[in-house]
């Protein structure tokens, strides 16, 4: 079952202490990926997590880099899929959006015409840590008078307690 799913695919995330530096716990998502029944079984508790979100996401956001290993995944359920990206990297009229790192800031941008006024947004990244990201990227959306129904990431650190920071629902399927 989904529980069951999930146990087997954080058994299957390879931990590294101490990188990118001391005191991190880097969690590895690709090591899930190098394992197709892992995988599989992630690809499955998403679907089952997505398909029961109401109302239905009319727009799925990813995240560069690693929310762009699981966006279009769960996209093939007939969602379209755009991207926020680091700056500088999307042709057209852009919205930006600056953020806090742990050591200064960052910019992340999405297309103009990706998301429509009043659609209802699923945005999906790989790990929620401080949740730095995550709201930035609900800022856009919201640049772009639309609404996150809710953010979906594959992993969280709690004791970051980041969702506090995102202030929009947030879901998680594995919880370190
Ligand atoms: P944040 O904006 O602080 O929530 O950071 C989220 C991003 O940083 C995610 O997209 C992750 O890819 C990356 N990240 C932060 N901490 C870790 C960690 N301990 N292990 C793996 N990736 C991490």
């Amino acid at each position: 079952d989904f529980q069951k799913k999930l146990e087997y695919v954080k058994k299957n995330i390879r931990s590294y202490p101490d990188f990118p530096k001391p005191g991190i716990i880097f969690r590895d998502i690709f090591s899930v990926l190098s394992n197709p029944p892992a995988f599989h079984a992630l690809k499955d508790a998403l679907f089952e997590h997505v398909s029961e979100i109401t109302p239905k996401p009319d727009v799925i956001v990813v995240l560069e880099s690693r929310g762009f290993l699981f966006g279009p995944i769960v996209a093939l359920h007939n969602i379209p899929c755009v991207p926020v990206r680091k700056k500088g990297k999307l042709p057209g009229d852009i919205c930006r959006q600056e953020y806090t790192l742990e050591y200064g800031t960052d910019v992340f941008e999405i297309q103009s015409d990706s998301i429509k006024a009043g659609q209802n947004v699923l945005v999906i990244d790989d790990l929620l840590a401080t949740g730095g990201s995550l709201k930035a990227a609900c800022l856009l959306v919201k640049q772009l008078k639309a609404n996150v129904i809710q953010c979906l990431v594959v992993m969280e650190l709690l004791n970051l307690k980041g969702r506090n920071h995102v202030a929009v629902p947030t879901h998680s399927l594995i919880q370190f």
